[in-house]
């Protein structure tokens, strides 16, 4: 990152995204970074034409001669997913919501999925036709931000610790030694979050039934057969528990055995908080 260089422009971003159909031009992951073909220090720029969309693994390479120019135009020109035929991206959600089953716990909303100690871990907003965006901030065991991650723009993190991969509809992004873990896989709603992450020294695991805090579980007063709608957990470390807060004005917890009945009652009560925010066109 340069200090002294502006930001690149969202619209300039957006349509990077729209042309790569948002994912890295070189292997299609959908944590990227805005790539200048021609180098900035060379020519002060933000044209379309002379950036993509690049992963931080291919930025890397790219930025170090890996790649030459003429691969790199190649890149740009026809990107992954356009390459193999892949129309809407990855992260991609047919509602305008996110629904996401994490520890067991099924979550309809937009906006903070996990908040720990209050810090946002993980925040997930549906956008430009359905598409993902991500946002997360990992932590390793000493409390150290190992990446920074928003609107799945990869901002920081030695992208040599990480393993990232992808196929179409699944994210997994892990550190060395399995430090940290993040697994989104979006093939079906819910979308499955399997999660291992750091917080204040405390291990958070998302990845079976139940949230454990340093082997320890937390928050059983969120039943099987519960879905949240607006609703962010926010795990706290110490004691271990989770908190209910809401994403909104309001949230709401609906009971329900059955899981499909759960899905929708869950999804019709998330249109109705979103319906009833201030500033909102109310019902369609
Ligand atoms: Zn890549």
């Amino acid at each position: 990152m340069h200090k002294d260089r502006p930001k690149t422009p969202s619209e300039v971003k957006r349509k990077l995204r729209q042309h790569a159909r948002f994912g890295c031009c070189g292997c299609g992951l959908p944590i990227y970074q805005y790539h200048h073909i021609v180098p900035y220090s060379e020519d002060q720029h933000f044209r379309v034409a002379d950036m993509m969309l690049l992963c931080p693994l291919c930025h890397d390479k790219a930025t170090k001669g890996v790649f030459s120019d003429a691969q790199q135009r190649e890149m740009q020109e026809t990107p992954f997913n356009v390459r193999n035929g892949l129309a809407g991206g990855m992260l991609h959600t047919r509602q305008n919501y996110c629904a996401v089953l994490a520890g067991g716990v099924l979550m309809v909303g937009e906006g903070p999925v996990i908040t720990v100690n209050g810090e946002s871990v993980l925040t997930l907003n549906p956008d430009e036709g359905g598409h993902v965006r991500l946002s997360a901030t990992l932590r390793d065991r000493s409390g150290n931000l190992v990446a920074l991650i928003e609107d799945n723009e990869w901002l920081s993190g030695d992208t040599a610790v990480w393993d990232m991969e992808s196929d179409h509809q699944k994210l997994v992004i892990r550190s060395a030694a399995n430090q940290v873990a993040l697994n989104l896989n979006m093939k079906g709603e819910p979308a499955h979050l399997r999660a291992k992450f750091w917080q204040d020294g405390y291990m958070v695991d998302l990845r079976g039934i139940g949230i454990r805090v340093n082997g320890v579980g937390a928050g059983q007063q969120i039943s099987e057969g519960v879905a949240l709608a607006g609703m962010t957990m926010d795990i706290d470390t110490r004691i271990p528990s989770v908190q209910l807060v809401p994403q909104l004005q309001k949230g709401l917890v609906v009971s329900e055995p059955d899981p499909l009945q759960r899905l929708k009652r869950a999804a019709e009560a998330w249109r109705k908080l979103k319906s009833e925010e201030p500033g909102s066109t109310g019902p369609h």
